[in-house]
């Protein structure tokens, strides 16, 4: 699929005019990538189990920075380290033309792994359950590819190694505070799908992830005899009002085109049948896959919850906690995906359906135009392993996609 910035929807025409119109077919420098990855398919696999075995938390990426960092020198790549001491900013390529980001994460997970694998976690308790060992290769093999490839760039590129996707706040917004998107002009990123089999990338123009925020409700009454609820404020009276009222009354406040659901995790209150409890908590998810009701979420919960609990004479004090917004992929992005994907054979683009996860790449969306796509990593035979589970595994075939990819989406540019 071609699209020039002409063809683009009228929210990015400003941004799509600074990129160059797409030429989908042969681009100089993919020979380069090519011999590369000939040369090189071996690095890729042994670079991912060094990581794999040596997973870090997030925030806590060290040893797979400095890891990193030394095959960039290698190729003669100058970066910079994150304040935080974890994660990397590397430029390549021409300077006075539109810049490419891509991303990675690198943190693990705090959970024990699993897979039996020889190359197993090595570190009690923490595993890279989420595949962001092969997101970091992946974004290596594609900076070493390039890096061969230089003269024939035909845009600047910025490589972001990003510290601690999987908590909150997430590392991307260390890595934006740092200045890492300045001079950006468009952000891609892969992430692994133990769904999707190898050697196929799952693709969507709009919501790919959700935005995820944290209600906490904590309710305080005078309590009291169940015999005398007039005496006092019913406080297991007002939870019941709001644990139904709230999801209900939100469903017919947002436009339900934007998936938007409310659902409680936790409630506790009281001990006694006899008597009317003093305090009370919920806590819940509100989440949503539109960027515009995210916005309005945290006011409209507010409004809702003082007027579901006005009546009862219960007090109460809300916590509410915004995550990460939704990643939205933008149409011209997601048509210079496509033209790399497209150029590995038809059969590599895949259609991927809007994930109720969460997912800190977003952030990056605040300050330019990107998509996120999926890396196919299921081997096409046995079970299909969710993330974050400490069997997940990925066939490794799927890190030399990731790098084509990646480096597709420049050298088509
Ligand atoms: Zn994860
Ligand atoms: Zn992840």
């Amino acid at each position: 699929m071609s699209v020039s910035g002409q063809q683009a929807g009228t929210a990015d025409a400003e941004s799509a005019s600074t990129l160059p119109a797409l030429t989908p077919g042969p681009a100089a420098g993919l020979e380069i990538v090519d011999a590369w990855l000939a040369e090189h398919a071996d690095d890729l696999v042994r670079w991912r189990r060094h990581i794999h075995a040596n997973p870090e938390l997030s925030r806590a990426e060290f040893a797979t920075t400095e890891f990193v960092g030394e095959w960039l020198t290698k190729a003669g790549l100058d970066y910079e380290v994150l304040p935080g001491g974890t994660g990397i900013v590397c430029d390549l390529g021409p300077t006075d033309r539109p810049r490419i980001a891509l991303r990675a994460d690198m943190d693990a997970l705090p959970m024990q792994e699993f897979t039996g694998l020889p190359f197993s976690s090595t570190a009690p308790g923490v595993s890279h359950a989420c595949g962001h060992d092969a997101h970091t290769t992946v974004l290596l093999g594609a900076a070493l590819a390039l890096a061969e490839a230089e003269e024939t760039l035909p845009v600047g590129v910025r490589l972001i190694f990003q510290p601690a996707e999987e908590v909150m706040p997430g590392g991307a917004l260390d890595a934006v505070a740092a200045g890492a998107m300045v001079g950006v002009d468009r952000i891609f990123a892969l992430h692994c799908d133990p769904r999707l089999e190898v050697g196929k990338i799952g693709l969507r123009t709009g919501a790919i992830t959700s935005a995820a925020d944290t209600v906490e409700l904590i309710l305080d009454s005078p309590g009291g005899h169940t015999s005398r609820p007039h005496l006092t404020s019913d406080l297991v009276y007002a939870i019941g009002t709001v644990i139904t009222g709230l999801p209900g009354l939100l469903s017919r406040r947002v436009d339900p085109r934007t998936s938007t659901v409310m659902v409680w995790g936790a409630v506790s209150a009281g001990k006694a049948p006899n008597a009317i409890p003093q305090t009370g908590m919920l806590t819940g998810t509100v989440r949503t896959g539109d960027h515009a009701t995210w916005e309005l979420l945290e006011p409209l919960v507010r409004e809702i919850v003082e007027g579901l609990l006005a009546p009862t004479g219960v007090r109460f004090q809300l916590n509410y906690k915004r995550g990460v917004p939704p990643v939205v992929n933008d149409p011209i992005s997601v048509a210079m995906f496509e033209n790399s994907i497209l150029a590995m054979g038809p059969e590599a683009l895949a259609d991927t359906p809007q994930s109720g996860g969460g997912e800190d790449f977003s952030w990056y969306l605040e300050e330019a135009p990107g998509a996120m796509a999926r890396l196919g990593v299921w081997s096409g035979e046995g079970e299909q392993l969710d993330l974050h589970q400490p069997t997940f595994d990925i066939d490794e075939r799927a890190l030399e996609v990731g790098v084509r990819t990646l480096t597709g989406i420049v050298l088509h540019a």
